[in-house]
Parts: structure tokens; C-alpha cells; sequence
């Protein structure tokens, strides 16, 4: 049993994470922890963040659906958690995955503000709203998790609906996230100074490009540390990225960060740290036909001259994704994202590409990958469960 649950929390841990690309929702962990009235069970207990995750990846019909977890210091020793279950919060803290705060007061919803995302609490923040007017503007920003019967179900504060709404960055958000911070404190985990290891130094598993850095705190417009309270130092720009969406079977099964200048291999099991692998969702066939390594995505700046004046801050221009096949079977592009067959153009083995706007590549019918804001999800397919113990599962998928 133990060991069991040990593989769900490894599970949880592949959906925690404070990169501003990646995360979904924003949320107190120590409040999820506590809430005892979701499963009726222990004081605390760490497997109830898996149920809200699961949640969250059914309201948005998406699987793998990471939170941006603000954590109280004392939860690190929070006598009603089990000890397995304090030792893997400390190595979230570690890993920088979570943001850990001695005192985080309304750090959630500065965060949500900075990036944009809907918050999950029960708390209705009525001091705030002056501050933060999209909660009370912006319907379905702000969701309560509370008891249901196939696991908990969001109701949102402000209209009544069900589905976690992102809103946008804030324009402070959008000017932090242009530029790299680092914390003069040593060893920062989410701040962390520029000599590689720290909060980088497991890529494959924290599953983070080096330019999904949280965001800063803003103490009077300067930017500081949310964990130690120093001042932040500017560490150059950010470097220029792209999200990108893995659809399978009409849904998206994830997404991943593409950055300037850090190739990403996608294929059935790609042998690169950070590869996207697909195998999990696939069947035979489709396991046949996709290479280990099937295609490369690059981000490229575009051309000077184009778009923004050379002092405008990197973010702004868009950059150029570049597919490369390498495959043996070879893929195709879905020009626009139109799903007639006659409209596929054929990407053959080592052929390049820049994706024009919409563009999808199929490795294989029903396969594709995109610009996550590009690829409608959905489909009659029920998320995979975090909490299942090994989530692989495959996916039947529309012939050729
Ligand atoms: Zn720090």
C-alpha cells in the first residue's frame, strides 16, 4: 500500500510546478490539504491535491493539467501529514515545483494577477477585491473546490459556473516575465543564480525549460524574492518561448515549452532529457508507425526587421516554429489546422518547416501537436486520473 502510494504522489508531483507557461490554476496548498470535507478522511492529506488536479483536468478536458501551489513554511512539518508525505512536500520546496512562504498572504492572488490564471480556494478574499478587481469582475476566476460525487467539483464565486477561467497577464506581469531574476540568496530554489544545478539541475524530471522562472513579488514596484524578501537582481532578458500542445485522439494529453535555442524532441519515447514522449497514449498501430524520435521542434527569432524594433523586450516578437522530421515513416502538416484530407501536405523524413499560423503536424491520424492556444481539446475521452497508479492507458484511434 505504501509503495502505492508513493507512485500516486510521483504522479502528483508531475503536476505541480511554477512555470508561468505551463501552470493552469493557482492555489493555497495547505487549504486543498485541509479539507477534509472533500473525501472525509484524515486532517490532512496530501492525495486530496491529486482530486482537485483531477478536477481541474476534467473542467479544462485536458490531461496533465499542472497548479502553481503556494505553500505555507509550516506545512513542511505539519505533524497531521504522514512522514513520506512531509518528505515530498520538502522535495517539491527543494525543486522549486511549489512556492514555499513563511507568510504568503495574498501571494496566490498576486500571482494569479501577474499570470493570469483562475484561482481554486474557498476563501472569498472580500478585503481584496479593491486590489484585485477581476474577482469580482471576471467570472469563474476564482472557483471553490467542494465535495461531488465522481470527486470534487469547482462552483465559482462570482456567476455560479463550473469551469475555471484564465484571464490574462497583468501588464506588470507581462514587463517581470520579460526579463530573468535572480535571488542573492544562495542555493534560491526558485531564484536561483545563474552557475546551472539548483532549481535547473533535473530537467527531465521537474519538467521545466530554464525560462519558466515564477514570477517575482512586487514590494512597491520593486521586485523581490517571495520567499526570502530580498531584491530581486535583473539577470537579462528571458529567453523567448512558445507552448506547444500534444493532441491525441482529440484531446490534449500536454503541453511543453518550446524556448529559443533548445531543440525538443517528440516520438513514441525520445532518447533526449525532455523529450516529449507519447508512447502512454498510443496503440498498436500508432506505436508502429511513430519513430522514438519523430519530430524536432525549434524556436527561432524571426527575422530582423520584422515585427518589433530591435530595443523592444524578446517577448515581444513571437518567434518561428520550425519542424523537422526525423522519422522513418515521415509525418504531415494540417495547414491552418483544417482537418480535410486533401488539404495535408506530406512531411517526408528530415524535410523542414515553419509553421504558419493554425498549422498542425500529424505524426499519425489523430496525433498532432501545435501551438497549444491553436488546438481546440475536448473530445469524449475522460481525462487520465493522477491518482490512477499507473496511468497508462490506450487510446483507440480513427483508422487512416
Ligand atoms: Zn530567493
Amino acid at each position: 500500500m505504501r509503495f502505492e502510494i508513493s507512485k500516486v504522489l510521483d504522479a502528483i508531483e508531475g503536476r505541480v510546478c511554477t512555470d508561468p507557461s505551463l501552470a493552469r490554476a493557482v492555489l493555497d496548498l495547505a487549504e486543498v490539504i485541509r479539507y477534509q470535507n472533500l473525501d472525509s478522511g484524515r486532517p490532512a492529506s496530501l492525495l486530496r491535491l491529486g482530486m482537485v488536479i483531477d478536477a481541474l483536468a476534467r473542467e479544462l478536458e485536458e490531461d496533465s493539467v499542472p497548479v502553481y501551489a503556494v505553500v505555507h513554511r509550516a506545512l513542511l512539518s505539519d505533524a497531521d501529514l504522514t512522514s513520506n508525505e512531509r518528505m515530498v512536500v520538502r522535495r517539491w520546496a527543494d525543486d522549486g515545483l511549489v512556492e514555499v512562504l513563511d507568510n504568503p498572504g495574498d501571494r496566490m492572488l498576486e500571482v494569479a494577477d501577474l499570470l493570469g490564471l483562475p484561482v481554486l480556494s474557498r476563501a472569498r478574499f472580500d478585503g481584496l477585491r479593491g486590489r484585485f478587481p477581476w474577482l469580482v469582475e471576471q467570472p469563474g476566476r476564482v472557483l471553490a473546490p467542494v465535495p461531488g460525487a465522481g470527486g470534487p467539483v469547482f462552483i465559482a464565486h462570482v456567476g455560479g459556473g463550473n469551469v475555471p477561467v484564465a484571464g490574462s497577464r497583468s501588464p506588470a506581469g507581462a514587463k517581470l516575465l520579460a526579463r530573468q531574476w535572480r535571488c542573492p540568496e544562495p542555493g534560491c530554489a526558485l531564484f536561483g543564480g545563474g552557475g546551472g544545478g539548483g532549481a535547473f539541475a533535473d530537467l527531465a524530471r521537474v519538467d521545466r525549460a530554464p525560462a519558466g522562472q515564477p514570477p517575482p513579488s512586487l514590494r512597491n514596484g520593486v521586485p523581490i524574492c517571495p520567499r526570502h524578501g530580498a531584491r530581486l537582481g535583473d539577470a537579462g532578458p528571458r529567453p523567448r518561448t512558445e507552448v506547444l500542445a500534444v493532441r491525441i485522439g482529440g484531446m490534449v494529453r500536454r503541453r511543453f515549452v518550446l524556448t529559443e535555442g533548445q531543440p525538443v524532441l517528440v516520438g513514441r519515447a525520445p532518447d533526449q532529457q525532455g523529450g516529449i514522449v507519447l508512447g502512454q497514449w498510443l496503440n498498436d498501430e500508432a506505436r508502429r508507425w511513430i519513430s522514438r524520435s519523430h519530430l524536432r521542434f525549434e524556436l527561432r527569432a524571426t527575422a530582423p526587421g520584422r515585427g518589433a524594433a530591435s530595443d523592444a523586450p524578446s517577448w515581444s516578437g513571437r518567434g518561428e516554429v520550425i519542424v523537422t522530421d526525423v522519422s522513418t515513416n515521415g509525418s504531415g502538416i494540417r495547414p491552418g489546422g483544417s482537418m480535410a484530407e486533401p488539404d495535408r501536405v506530406p512531411l517526408s523524413p528530415q524535410q523542414s518547416r515553419a509553421l504558419a499560423a493554425r498549422d498542425m503536424v500529424e505524426l499519425y491520424p489523430g496525433v498532432q501537436v501545435g501551438r497549444a492556444e491553436d488546438l481546440p481539446t475536448g473530445a469524449p475521452f475522460t481525462p487520465t486520473s493522477v491518482m490512477a497508479e499507473a496511468p497508462t492507458m490506450a487510446m483507440r484511434l480513427p483508422r487512416p
